[in-house]
């Protein structure tokens, strides 16, 4: 979202916030996207302070949960309380340094989505440090899974069947070789899928794939398609609570249409 918006989006999620406090609601379960956290200015980047009062504010009021509990959520078994899944796309090293320490301080677990080949920067956006293989066996543990997020970042629904089905494939097996942990998950580099992307996933073995539509998970929704509210640094924590009550599919569903026209 370019910056002159930024101010509009944060009034309207506020006033949306108000409302939806009074609109009876069933448990709501939501997948974040974070990348980074980091100090760095990098726009996707949230710093570790930052990330430090979201958590506080996730612990105090939703059930943090593995990722896993949100597809079975959009499979039929709907939460019983408010819940909030975390995901972390590309791998960055500061996820192992800053992001780990704070999610086992608040006992919160996660899903690191890691890429299995070696991006150039270009690729990924900025030249923040990856994890390394050597990382690896420090990351995975009984509350932090490990996912794909393809093997260079490519667009996956700009390939051919054949070529994204090898990817995937392949990152899955590299990841799974290094890791020596099952990846289940897949986070569309880009957010780039489609009908055949998703069916290539299922055929590479994954048990379901995260994209980047923003709102909450819903019971039906698509094990292959899971949506994701992402946040990043023009997130205030205001626009951070905000983003988890239903006021964030109504704010996301008036900006398609906004955007649409
Ligand atoms: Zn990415």
């Amino acid at each position: 979202m370019s910056k002159q918006y930024r101010p509009v989006r944060s009034v309207l999620l506020a006033i949306l916030a108000i409302v939806s406090h009074l609109v009876p609601a069933r448990p709501r379960m939501t997948v974040l996207v974070y990348h980074g956290i980091t100090s760095g200015t990098d726009f996707f980047a949230v710093k570790p302070k930052e990330f430090e009062r979201q958590l506080e504010h996730l612990t105090k009021r939703y059930t943090v949960v593995p990722l896993e509990r949100a597809f079975r959520h959009a499979a039929g078994e709907p939460a019983t309380e408010d819940s909030v899944a975390l995901t972390f796309d590309d791998g960055y090293k500061n996820f192992l340094t800053d992001a780990v320490p704070l999610l086992c301080a608040h006992n919160a677990p996660a899903t690191v989505f890691v890429l299995s080949g070696t991006p150039g920067a270009a690729d990924i956006g900025n030249d923040a440090p990856l994890l390394a293989t050597e990382d690896f066996a420090s990351v995975a543990s009984s509350t932090i899974g490990v996912g794909s997020h393809g093997e260079t970042h490519k667009k996956l629904a700009k390939l051919s069947y054949e070529e994204a089905l090898r990817e995937m494939r392949d990152s899955k097996r590299v990841i799974e070789t290094q890791y020596g942990v099952p990846v289940r998950y897949l986070a569309y580099p880009k957010g780039s899928y489609n009908a055949q992307t998703m069916q290539a996933a299922e055929r590479a073995g994954y048990k379901g794939a995260v994209s980047v539509v923003e709102r909450s998970v819903k019971v039906g929704d698509l094990a292959y398609a899971l949506p994701r509210v992402q946040i990043d640094a023009s997130t205030s924590l205001a626009d951070f609570k905000a983003k988890l009550t239903p006021a964030a599919d109504w704010y996301y569903w008036l900006w398609s249409t906004f955007k649409r026209h």
